[in-house]
């Protein structure tokens, strides 16, 4: 069933990579219901806090009407940052599943253990790794395809410019 619901995560995380935004994606589930979920749209939102986290936590505590999400667990694709742990913590969400670490950013493993300092009143039981592969691969391919349009869009200027200087 775990897998089950990372999948959905991955597809989540799809429909953010389909739209060009780093392709993070995260599922709530309450009983066997899933009851919020979201993808990464900070560029097409133009706003900082619209991670895949955050959106879910926001649909599920609309659809639980309540800010906490005691009986939920949160499956997304790579490791949540510190803005989503804090959320987490703050949605009172006890479990949470993730794929891949972030070594840049993550705030549950890597750079941070948000969720697991004894000295905050809520901890969450973490589980790490789940389908990680097919999580890390989707950033990797990402952020591969966006180096390479950058490369293109670089060489394109520099042609137009040389144009531009042949012509005159
Ligand atoms: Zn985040």
């Amino acid at each position: 069933m775990e897998r089950h619901y990372m999948e959905e995560a991955l597809f989540e995380a799809d429909q953010a990579g389909l739209i060009g935004e780093v392709p993070i994606g995260a599922v709530i589930v309450h009983g066997d219901q899933i009851v919020g979920r979201g993808h990464n749209l900070r560029e097409h939102g133009n706003d900082a806090t619209m991670h895949a986290e955050v959106r879910a936590i926001e649909e599920a505590c609309a659809t639980l009407h309540s800010w906490r999400l005691e009986d939920c667990q949160l499956y997304v694709t790579i490791e949540p940052c510190l803005m989503c742990s804090g959320a987490i913590i703050n949605s009172r969400i006890p479990v949470v599943y993730y794929g891949a670490r972030d070594p840049k950013a993550g705030a549950v493993d890597s750079l941070y253990e948000t969720l697991t300092d004894s000295r905050l009143n809520h901890r969450v039981t973490v589980y790490e790794g789940l389908m990680a592969k097919s999580a890390g691969e989707r950033m990797v391919s990402f952020f591969q395809a966006a180096r390479k349009r950058q490369k293109a869009e670089k060489k394109a200027r520099k042609a137009a410019q040389r144009a531009e200087r042949v012509e005159k």
